[in-house]
């Protein structure tokens, strides 16, 4: 594997990759790891997590250089990411005892009736280059703190994120074979998923991955969680805050290079307000520092591969040629690395790539609506569902119409996000599962009823 710093467009660092042989390998270590770790009490297993969480403070600016040059995400946003993952570890440790508490259940005078969570065995996780700390402590905090044991293939251009992570487990004291990172091509993936050993799979990326990992896993009868793709509707009313929602709608759209998948993706606008709001957005789109990753003052870094921001611009120029108006951007730079500039289209015609498709760069799609219903009708418009954002001063209002939406979040006056005390996760093509808080640790467990007479 060889790893290309996208700002420059030079090879960093060149990983050796591992093959099936190495990977069913890694499989005997995980099961011999899940007969003791299993019934490690979850105290010394919160405890450990905790070591997790103070080891990525101790060494957030070491990993927050490595995200960078491995995939281009400005500092800032990098060390933000490792402190996020600190506050999830520290969240589980605190809450993992509640979480999987037994519940007992109302039963017959002189019986005990309850809902116990025992661990699965070992999970696959399959992770993509995004937010590559984030996704991979999203997994690897609450199913291990669950008991289970989990390998993870990430993707291939963070090879070096992959294995820091397992540096972080190991240092921690974690037994060998409870988290084990490998190296593995996704051809592979499907060997290692049939593997019987292998309990359960979690994906985060694309749809054709979500196809190829539920596809294989619905063969061999195994649970899956997956994280997919989004094209998220950011609406903006006729009684909106403008200067908030063109300030937080900028954010959305364009931190980590637009590379979110719950990112404001396409921005749906009331007649009313229209004009007012599209100046606004483009001033701020034009406001923001775009430039090298490692300066503290970039707001948008490269893409995090040339040829994505080369697949990025083909669908920016199939829409335009349908009939969309470039606003601001529109255009790769013209400097060394994949980098793409904020942009903006309008007149966005149904059905071009800026409508239809996710566009996974700082690419906005911005469209007119007559009212609150079309703009509800617009947002759903979509093969989408994971997370939607309504701008309105009224909150009943926004509450009413977060009903509305087919989105697996809804937030009213705020951009999406993912918080580890609140469930996430989508509906329709963006995946199904649950990650985070209780519902997120729940999901890779054997709810196991007991009944004692
Ligand atoms: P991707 O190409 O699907 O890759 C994600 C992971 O899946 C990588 O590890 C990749 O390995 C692997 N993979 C790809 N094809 C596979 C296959 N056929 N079988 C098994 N594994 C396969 O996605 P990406 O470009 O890295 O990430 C961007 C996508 O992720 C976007 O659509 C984004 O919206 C989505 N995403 C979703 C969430 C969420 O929470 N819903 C969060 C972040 C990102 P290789 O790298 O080796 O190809």
């Amino acid at each position: 594997m060889n790893v290309i710093n996208p700002a420059t467009g030079n090879q960093i660092e060149t990983y050796e990759d591992e093959d099936i042989t190495e990977a069913k390998a890694a499989l005997d270590t995980a099961t011999d790891a899940f007969d003791s770790w299993r019934t490690r009490p979850l105290r010394e297993r919160e405890e450990l997590l905790s070591d997790v969480a103070d080891i990525l403070g101790e060494r957030k600016q070491k990993y927050a250089e490595l995200m960078t040059r491995e995939m281009g995400k400005p500092i800032s946003q990098a060390k933000a990411e490792v402190e996020k993952c600190e506050w999830l570890c520290n969240h589980y440790a605190e809450h993992a005892d509640a979480y999987l508490a037994d519940e007992y259940h109302p039963s017959p005078a002189g019986s005990a009736v309850k809902t116990s969570y025992e661990p699965l065995g070992t999970v696959l996780a399959v992770m993509p280059w995004n937010f590559p700390f984030w996704q991979v402590f999203r997994f690897a905090a609450p199913y291990l703190t669950a008991g289970n044991v989990g390998i993870l293939k990430h993707a291939s251009n963070v090879p070096g994120c992959a294995l820091a992570i397992e540096e972080i487990f190991r240092d921690a004291g974690y037994p060998e074979g409870v988290f084990q990172s490998l190296l593995l091509p996704s051809s592979s993936v499907e060997d290692l998923l049939a593997d019987d050993r292998v309990k359960a799979a979690t994906l985060t990326g694309s749809g054709p991955a979500g196809r190829a990992i539920a596809s294989t896993a619905g063969e061999h009868l195994k649970k899956t969680v997956l994280e997919l793709g989004g094209s998220d509707p950011f609406v903006v009313l006729d009684d909106a805050d403008l200067d908030a929602a063109a300030e937080t709608g900028a954010w959305a759209r364009n931190q980590n290079g637009g590379q979110s998948c719950i990112a404001g993706k396409r921005f749906i606008v009331h007649d009313a307000i229209y004009d007012e709001f599209i100046d606004r957005l483009i001033d701020e789109f034009d406001a923001l520092t775009v430039g090298d990753p490692m300066d503290e003052d970039t707001d948008v870094g490269p893409q995090a591969r040339a040829d994505l921001m080369e697949e990025l611009h083909e669908q920016v120029t199939e829409s335009v040629d349908a009939g969309a108006t470039v606003e601001l951007g529109g255009e790769p730079l013209d400097r060394e690395g994949a980098f793409y500039p904020p942009t903006i289209l309008t007149d966005v015609p149904e059905g071009c790539p800026a409508d239809a498709e996710e566009l996974f760069g700082p690419v906005a799609s911005v469209y007119r609506v007559a009212d609150e219903e079309d703009a509800i009708t617009k947002a759903n418009d979509t093969e989408f569902g994971l997370g939607a954002s309504i701008w309105t001063e009224d909150r009943e209002r926004g509450e009413r119409l977060t009903h509305e939406i087919d989105a697996g979040c809804v937030y009213v006056n705020q951009l999406v996000k993912s918080d580890p005390r609140v469930p996430f996760g989508g509906v329709k093509e963006s995946g199904y599962g649950r990650e985070l808080s209780e519902i997120g640790i729940q999901e890779f467990v054997n709810r196991k009823t007991i009944w004692v007479e």
